[in-house]
């Protein structure tokens, strides 16, 4: 299907310079808790706050000469638009990002400080996306898709190579899922390392469209829902050509947390461990402690992004409610 670990191994080297290979740390107040070590694979560290540098500098380091001179587009719910613009202007090539009015202005302040074009459109990723599909046919930019992209796929997939090599007894992967590049991507690349290991996909009860599309054998279209894990919002498509089959195949399992676990989870990465997560790199502690995750060995967190809005975090470090769309959430 094009995802040897020969592959990954290619795109690892490729990457290396515009994304880091990240520290993986045992958190023992959560291993203490839960019986088995629980390590923390810190993207957060990433250039951009998150791990989707990988997928995006790998996707353009892969663009002919032709295409880097047109420049690209991309939509995006904010993380991969701030690593398509950072890895960009590293590599000298015009980037223009969509983002729907749901995305938080830290996003979209990280996103303009690396120098990209912002378009505001909609409130949706799928409005986002259509601003991005009308700048290909009248630019002739390169879409480079937040998931479902070939060589995205491979760059969040280099995650697996890290884990692995530092820690082969691993006996399980939890991993924030949303379009599930990063899903997909290391659960493809896990199980060619290890067959055993498993590989769990975690997203917030409310828009959660590849766990309600794997449930019902197919993509299907899902409303996007306002969440503290706003970076996990938008739906794979109908049309989906990768990831959907990635995560059919590979992952053993989905589950989800609610908007109250998230921001227990969120709390919990802060005054245990003094770790930033936003809601979408928090989702796997959330299930964690909700004890919604089957253990049995070292397990790996992705702490996946940290690029919350800072009076969010403040709120949820001081145990203070925090607005998600039109309520309320505390742990
Ligand atoms: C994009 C993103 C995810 C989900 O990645 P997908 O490949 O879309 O499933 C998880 N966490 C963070 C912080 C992200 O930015």
């Amino acid at each position: 299907m094009g995802f040897s670990l020969e592959a990954v191994r290619e795109a690892h080297r490729l990457i290396q310079g515009l994304a880091r290979t990240t520290p993986l740390v045992e958190a023992l107040s959560f291993s203490d808790q839960a019986g088995q070590p629980i390590l923390l694979k810190l993207e957060t560290l990433q250039p951009i706050g998150a791990f989707k540098i990988r997928g995006a500098a790998h996707a353009l380091l892969r663009l002919d000469e032709a295409a880097r001179r047109r420049g690209v587009v991309c939509c995006s719910t904010g993380n991969h638009g701030k690593a398509v613009a950072y890895a960009a202007r590293h590599l000298g090539i015009k980037a223009t990002i969509c983002l729907s009015n749901l995305v938080p202005e830290a996003k979209v302040q990280g996103i303009a400080a690396q120098g990209a074009t912002i378009r505001r459109c909609g409130t949706s990723q799928d409005d986002a996306q259509r601003e991005a599909d009308r700048l290909v046919r009248e630019k002739g930019y390169t879409d480079i898709s937040p998931f479902d992209h070939r060589n995205v796929i491979l760059g969040q997939a280099t995650i697996a190579l890290e884990l692995l090599t530092e820690c082969p007894d691993l006996t399980q992967i939890v991993v924030p899922l949303s379009g599930g590049g990063l899903l997909g991507g290391i659960a493809v690349a896990a199980k060619q390392i290890k067959p055993s290991i498993r590989v769990t996909g975690v997203s917030m009860a409310e828009g959660a469209a590849m766990h309600e599309s794997l449930k019902a054998g197919h993509p299907i279209h899902v409303a996007e829902a306002p969440s503290l894990a706003d970076t996990l919002g938008g739906g794979i498509n109908l049309t989906n050509q990768w990831t959907f089959k990635l995560c059919c195949d590979f992952a053993d399992e989905t589950l989800l947390v609610s908007e109250e676990e998230i921001y227990r989870g969120m709390q919990a990465l802060f005054r245990r461990e003094r770790l930033i997560a936003e809601g979408g790199g928090a989702v796997g502690i959330a299930a964690l402690l909700a004890g919604k995750l089957k253990l049995d060995g070292p397990t790996a967190m992705i702490i996946s992004g940290q690029n919350a809005d800072l009076d969010q975090i403040i709120a949820v470090a001081k145990g203070e409610p925090v607005r998600v769309g039109d309520r309320m959430v505390k742990g």
